[in-house]
């Protein structure tokens, strides 16, 4: 079974659960809180038309999804692709509460998702698709609620219908109804570079504590959208080299290094990275298992599994995307030495940044990239250096550490709220 076979036949949910139930056993959370937690408070199912170019009606499938509201309103993105499943969704909206929580964010976890895959339409298309979905999701999504934001296939321009079509539903212009917004409708500096900033300054830690030097590193990225391409960009600007890179319809290697900027260009011509001159195309597969210091996936979820997760080289991991490796692979790579920056802490940049844009929003007050770096970075220093002290406190790996800083951090808010009524 090829790679991309495997990832859609492990179910995200019952990993994001399994997760889940190994910090909650470690923390001996009682019963009745670990129900609370295992489930998602709300799950939003829309079917909703649109007019195709063609004059066609066409009816899709959407999802938003609520894990856990009790730290503050839910935040999560928007996914389209057409492998998007209710529990996927699920499974993203738990992780990200455990997210917020790691980085102490006072949001609790959201996810919004259509079955669709966005390239085969036209651009008129994606805008009455998102419109429509927004429509239909603005029952549960406001500034107090439900904040949205770009993931998988999404980008600052969905935000801008987004926050436009709900403006128009309500009658005056909301901009915190959604991150990741076009910098003149409210957007934050610093947002779209900011999941990808947060993986580098994850990587910067872990290279400290493991003692690596990054401008001697080389390193592979899965992924190359917003969050993987930036990273690689960010990654060769701390010296490192990039030895290879792939999107979802193949991988480009060069032993010596890439020029991040010429295989951006490519690809923006190209529309895949494959074929740059001067580089040898390599599959998703080879590529996560080429001998390198440093391994970013930044795509999607179950791509190190059981199967692979033996043959990884890299010695750390950088989890940019949600969900990149089972808890059976997590297991073999612990066990076979290797540090992991888990998806919960390494790619929380994002929705720390969305964070500073909705308190920019609705304070009308904005701020420099350099102040937006610097309580970024401040953040996730900090989230790292816990993290790490409960890995080594513990002896547990940095994933369950990382758990259970969130998991308790929820508990101790679901608790303290009591049960209603
Ligand atoms: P994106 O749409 O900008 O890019 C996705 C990239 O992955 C594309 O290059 C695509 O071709 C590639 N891809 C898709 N399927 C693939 C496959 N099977 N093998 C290899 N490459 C494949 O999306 P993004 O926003 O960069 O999101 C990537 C990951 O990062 C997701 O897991 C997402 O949830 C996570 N993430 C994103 C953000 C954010 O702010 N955008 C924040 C946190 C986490």
């Amino acid at each position: 079974m090829a790679t991309e076979q495997i990832a859609t036949a492990i179910n995200a949910w019952d990993v994001a659960q399994r997760q889940f139930d190994l910090a909650a056993e470690q923390l001996h959370l009682p019963d009745g809180l670990r129900k609370v937690l295992r489930e998602p408070q709300r799950e939003l199912t829309v079917h909703f038309p649109v007019k195709m170019d063609d004059g066609t009606v066409e009816v899709f499938t959407g999802y938003r999804v609520q894990h856990n509201l009790g730290r503050g309103p839910a935040k999560g993105g928007i996914r389209y692709h057409q492998n998007v499943t209710l529990d996927e969704v699920k499974a993203l909206a738990m992780w990200m509460t455990w997210k917020c929580a790691v980085v102490g964010i006072p949001f609790g976890g959201g996810k919004g998702g259509v079955i669709v895959d966005p390239k085969r339409l036209s651009l008129r298309e994606v805008e009455g698709l998102t419109r429509r979905y927004a429509t239909e999701i603005s029952i549960i999504i406001g500034p107090e609620r439900d904040i949205p934001a770009p993931d998988v296939n999404t980008n600052s321009q969905t935000m801008a219908w987004i926050m436009d079509t709900y403006s128009m539903n309500v009658g005056y212009t909301v901009p915190a109804v959604v991150t990741g917004k076009p910098i003149p409708l409210g957007g934050s500096e610093g947002r779209n570079e900011a999941t990808a900033q947060g993986v580098v300054y994850t990587i910067i830690d872990a290279a400290k504590h493991l003692g690596m030097d990054l401008p001697k590193c080389r390193v592979v990225v899965q992924g190359f959208g917003n969050a993987g391409a930036i990273a690689a960009q960010l990654m060769s600007a701390q010296g490192s080299s990039i030895i290879a890179v792939s999107d979802s319809t193949g991988g480009i290697f060069k032993p010596e290094g890439l020029d991040i900027g010429a295989v951006l260009a490519w690809k923006q011509e190209h529309h895949t990275v494959c074929g740059l001159p001067g580089t040898k195309d390599i599959s998703n597969e080879e590529l996560l298992e080429l001998d390198c210091d440093i391994l970013i996936p930044a795509a999607l979820e179950n791509q190190i599994t059981a199967r692979n997760a033996g043959r990884i080289k890299a010695r750390l991991i950088a989890e940019a995307a949600n969900g990149p490796t089972t808890p059976e692979a997590d297991e073999i790579l612990y066990n076979n030495g290797k540090f992991l920056i888990p998806d919960i802490l390494c790619n929380a940049g994002g929705v720390t940044v969305s964070y500073f844009e909705w308190v920019q929003d609705l304070d009308r007050d904005f701020w420099s990239i350099d102040q937006v770096n610097e309580k970024l970075h401040r953040i996730m220093t900090k989230a790292f250096a816990s993290t790490l002290d409960m890995c080594l406190r513990e002896k547990v790996n940095m994933r369950t550490a990382a758990y259970l800083l969130a998991v308790q951090r929820v508990a101790d808010a679901t608790s303290v709220r009591g049960l209603y009524p």
